[in-house]
């Protein structure tokens, strides 16, 4: 599919640290995850976003395109809300 001069620039992605782990670090399981699981798991996925040089170009996209699950940026999507309401930089 072509892009449009309105869709958000994507190339980044082929940089990404998280290409080499699996998905559910980012976004977990399901519902069931206790929270000292789900925190250990989102901690794990920052220390990934710490190393990873795309860092602040996912963390542009996922605050635009205001995706509503997973780690993005080193972000939660609480995070990520708390961000954009600008309770947090
Ligand atoms: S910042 Fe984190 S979620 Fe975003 S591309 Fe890098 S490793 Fe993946």
């Amino acid at each position: 599919m072509r892009e449009t001069a309105l869709a958000p620039d994507t190339a980044w992605r082929e940089h990404a640290a998280c290409l080499e782990y699996p998905a559910v670090l980012f976004f977990g399981l399901d519902d069931s995850e206790a929270p000292a699981e789900r925190r250990g798991r989102e901690d794990r996925a920052k220390r990934v976003c710490s190393t990873c040089a795309v860092r602040r170009e996912c963390l542009e996209y996922a605050l635009t395109t205001k995706e509503p699950y997973g780690i993005w940026g080193g972000l939660t999507e609480v995070e990520r809300r708390a961000r954009q309401h600008g309770r947090i930089n």
